[in-house]
């Protein structure tokens, strides 16, 4: 069987690639393979512990695909052969393609610990199958252990101290949870909220060893001390799964990714390559880093569908600004860009500017939380680098504004000058809107001659 676009992996880049393909050239045959028939939103993946009823309320359907013509076969890809534009199924089956995109996504990454695949280690995995058996086990846990304190490992923490027969730990082995997404300040109000439900935090610790015979009973930590363990999930981040790439000969990234350019085209012209499994530039440095997010990968399956029959829309993809939000107990967190911490490692002289205002005006309005909000901005161009935010729920989408500022290069007076919708029950005061509060407040500082915070 022949195609004109097979895209194989049905997660989010690989479903947006083959929806915008199908929506730019409605005139080619398109086929997404897809190795797994029970897919889930890998996003909600923490929320189908306890806040979903039913973790099959997290499935990703195959209805926006079929209706709009795409082929779905379930089977995993096994064989590339670039000179024959031939792909080879599981079962034997053999397609052939004009355009091939890999999206093949990543898998959960194990660190070298003793015991990391005893019975009752869990690595978090994208199926509901898998998922389904974690929730079983944590239901019954009155210990639960988490390697790794990302926002994913504080998702699950959160998750799991909603049930008070468990007592949930989480190690981390650099100084803060979310060390790389945010500033100390931001990273220890993650902490306060975990801790206000029951959750210890080990931070600057390892887990070296799991122990237990037929199944886990304690994770044994750097320092000697051992905590007490029936389930233990593995949250340390990702691999690229670039199997099927690197067996059919595809230049990988020093990383270990597949290489693309600006267009998501591997090094083979008619094989792209879109989301995890793709080499993930800062947008900053241009430095490949270890940043794997669905906003990404949409953006970048975004290019590559439209792109793929020639090239429409010229070198979109400037490098990830990592934008992403959480929600940690009663509080929203959001980050975009570069942080004071990360513009310190990479060498960036900065000026910042913070902020701090009700969501609702008045803030005695029902449903009101505290906003504050960090912006990091270019100490001489004032250009905006990042940006934090914690708050109530409107911070997922306000970080929006601020990831749009950093990739349309807006600047400190832009922000400053800047026209924003405002209603009492909706938002903060136009008068102390954070957004603009917080580049005024830089502002003030470059007039002041304080031109650098660092
Ligand atoms: C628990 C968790 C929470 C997250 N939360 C967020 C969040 O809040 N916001 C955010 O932006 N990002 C979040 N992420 C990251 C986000 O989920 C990933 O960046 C995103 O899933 C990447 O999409 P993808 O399609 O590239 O890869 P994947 O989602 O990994 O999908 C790849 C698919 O390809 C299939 N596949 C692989 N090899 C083959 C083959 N040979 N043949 C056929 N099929 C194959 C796989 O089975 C898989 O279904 C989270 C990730 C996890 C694990």
């Amino acid at each position: 069987m022949r195609y004109d676009v097979i895209v194989v992996g049905g997660g989010p880049a690989g479903m947006t690639t083959a929806l915008t393909a199908k929506s730019v050239y409605p005139e080619k045959s398109v086929c997404v393979v897809k190795e797994i028939g029970d897919g889930v939103i890998p996003c909600a993946i923490p929320y189908m512990i306890n806040t979903m009823s039913d973790p099959a309320q997290n499935v990703v359907g195959n209805k926006p695909l079929s209706d709009s013509g795409i082929q779905i076969i379930v089977d995993k890809a096994v064989a590339l052969d670039t000179a024959a534009d031939k792909l080879t199924l599981g079962s034997g089956r053999e397609l052939y393609y004009d355009r091939l995109v890999l999206a093949t996504g990543s898998n959960s990454a194990l660190p070298p610990v003793e015991g990391i695949r005893k019975p009752g280690v869990f690595a978090i995995a994208k199926s509901l199958s898998t998922m389904s058996a974690l929730r079983e086990k944590a239901k019954g846990a009155k210990e639960a252990v988490i390697l790794g304190g990302g926002f994913i490992g504080a998702e699950f923490a959160d998750e799991l101290a909603k049930n008070p027969e468990t007592r949930v730990h989480i190690v981390e082995m650099m100084p803060k949870l979310l060390n790389l997404a945010f500033d100390d300040e931001y990273c220890d109000a993650v902490a306060a909220q975990l801790a206000q439900s029951g959750v210890k935090v080990h931070t600057g610790r390892r887990a070296v060893s799991i122990e237990g015979k037929e199944e886990v009973t304690a994770v044994v930590l750097d320092d000697g001390s051992s905590l007490p363990a029936d389930i233990v999930i593995v949250g340390v981040g990702g691999r690229p799964n670039t199997e099927l790439a690197q067996k059919a000969g595809l230049t990988l990234s020093p990383r270990g990714s597949i290489w693309v350019n600006s267009y998501m085209r591997t090094s083979v012209k008619n094989v792209f390559a879109v989301g995890d499994c793709a080499v993930k530039r800062d947008f900053f440095t241009r430095e490949e880093v270890p940043v794997w997010l669905a906003s990404t990968a949409a953006a970048e399956a975004r290019i590559a569908g439209t792109n793929i029959f020639g090239i429409r829309v010229l070198r979109q993809i400037q490098g990830t600004v990592s934008a992403f939000s959480t929600k940690i107990g009663s509080v929203c967190f959001a980050s975009a860009g570069m942080t004071c911490r990360t513009c310190e490692m990479e060498g960036f002289r900065i000026v910042t500017g913070e902020a701090t205002a009700p969501d609702r005006h008045p803030g005695t309005l029902p449903g009101a939380s505290l906003m504050k909000m960090k912006l990091v901005f270019a100490d001489r161009a004032g250009a905006l680098l990042g940006g934090q935010i914690s708050g109530g729920p409107s911070v997922g989408e306000l970080i929006n504004a601020v990831s749009i500022g950093i990739q349309m290069k807006l600047n400190v007076r832009d922000l400053d000058m800047m026209q924003i919708a405002t209603h009492p029950l909706l938002s903060a005061s136009p008068v102390v809107h954070p957004l603009v509060s917080a580049a005024h407040n830089a502002l003030a500082k470059l007039r002041a001659g304080r031109s650098v915070d660092r």
